[in-house]
């Protein structure tokens, strides 16, 4: 098989927008629009409707392979497993954690590409945590995946079958807990996915449209995460799908930003908020600002005062993020007490505050962990 090696490590700060120009993975069913799979379906000399089975068969039973959809004609079903339903994703490795409540998958894609997922069940709500590309061209230094560079771009098809996946393993009561959905998708894995646009947003849509067009995902349980590229804000804000977006801040000035979010040298703290109280007037929808305490880098009281400043009395949300270790990293979590000098520093600007549970940092699994190495 021929694989696509990682383009290696960036230089501090070099920001990698354009994709490496790779082949593309075979089109899939879940790329395409209840249209253009008909067209499709109609193309390989077929009755129309069978673009609605067929969707029906992969959006609602998660099946993916036309040999068992034993209600469509043998010879049909040939076809249609060559033209619609490539194999995209291979298993390499699960890991889990919690229980088995936590599960993070090593995925092979066509051209050797590695990419991970991670499901998190809680007891009210499934989370599928998905990769938009192959590694990263943002260069956070905190981030694994960042370090690695930017292999390539996925499809619209390579992103919604890391959900698929999720939802066959609980469909299958292969998650403890008895057999349940996927409530929750966050574009937290690998990649930038604001930098992917096209690919994402189909995805995006292929998970909130009903079936048989797609998952039927409520869009409040969808939430895309962003270092922020401002324009791509703008044009999200457009779309009518009132997803939740969530903005990795870090800092909540351009002198410290510049650092750790080098996109920051683009757009600065002042315009990415703007682009954000923009998104939150057109969707209705509070955004969330994500913040990674990292020990006496980000975490002082007044940082802490100023972003308080910066954001009270807007549609927000600030998560803050105890620091995950990656290798090669010096930067550590915050002291317990400055992480609550931070809280109470926000929560007197009246600003909703909240610590996230990570989950997965034993097998590697939580937020910026994620280097797809086998
Ligand atoms: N590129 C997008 C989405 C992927 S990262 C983005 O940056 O938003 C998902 C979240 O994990 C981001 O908020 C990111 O800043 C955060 N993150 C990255 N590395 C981390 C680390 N080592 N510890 C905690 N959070 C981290």
């Amino acid at each position: 098989m021929s694989t696509v090696s990682p383009p290696g490590t960036p230089a501090p700060g070099q920001l990698t927008f354009v994709a490496p120009r790779r082949a593309k993975p075979a089109r899939h069913l879940a790329d395409l629009t209840m249209a253009e799979r008909r067209a499709v379906v109609a193309e390989l000399g077929e009755k129309p409707f069978r673009a609605d089975q067929l969707s029906r068969h992969y959006f609602e039973k998660l099946n993916g392979d036309p040999e068992l959809m034993t209600d469509l004609p043998a010879a049909a079903r040939e076809k249609f497993a060559a033209a619609l339903f490539p194999k995209l994703l291979t298993s390499v490795r699960e890991m889990t954690t919690d229980g088995g409540t936590t599960r993070k998958t090593l995925w092979r894609l066509f051209d050797g590409a590695l990419v991970e997922s991670v499901l998190m069940r809680y007891t009210d709500r499934t989370t599928m945590c998905v990769s938009s590309q192959a590694g990263c061209g943002m260069n956070c230094p905190f981030c694994a995946t960042g370090q690695a560079g930017l292999t390539r771009n996925m499809t619209t098809a390579e992103i919604v079958e890391q959900v698929v996946a999720g939802a066959r393993a609980l469909a299958a009561g292969e998650v403890p807990g008895g057999p349940g959905r996927v409530s929750n998708v966050v574009f937290m894995g690998m990649g930038e996915p604001l930098a992917n646009y096209k690919a994402v947003i189909g995805a995006v849509r292929r998970m909130v449209e009903p079936s048989p067009d797609g998952l039927g995902i409520s869009a409040r349980g969808v939430t895309v995460s962003t270092v922020g590229l401002v324009p791509a804000i703008g044009k999200l804000a457009a779309e009518g799908l009132p997803v939740t977006l969530a903005l990795s801040l870090h800092a909540p000035d351009d002198e410290l930003r510049d650092t750790l979010v080098p996109i920051n040298t683009r757009w600065k703290v002042a315009e990415v908020l703007d682009a954000a109280w923009n998104y939150a007037a057109t969707t209705k929808r509070r955004v969330s600002i994500e913040y990674a305490l990292i020990k006496d880098i980000n975490d002082q009281e007044w940082r802490a005062d100023l972003l308080g400043k910066l954001i009270k009395n807007k549609l927000v949300h600030v998560n803050l993020i105890p620091l995950n270790p990656t290798p090669g990293s010096k930067w550590t979590a915050s002291r317990p007490e400055d992480e609550r000098a931070f809280v109470r520093r926000l929560e007197f600007h009246g600003v909703p505050v909240t610590v996230r549970d990570t989950r997965g940092r034993e097998i590697d699994g939580a937020c910026g962990q994620l280097a797809a190495a086998e």
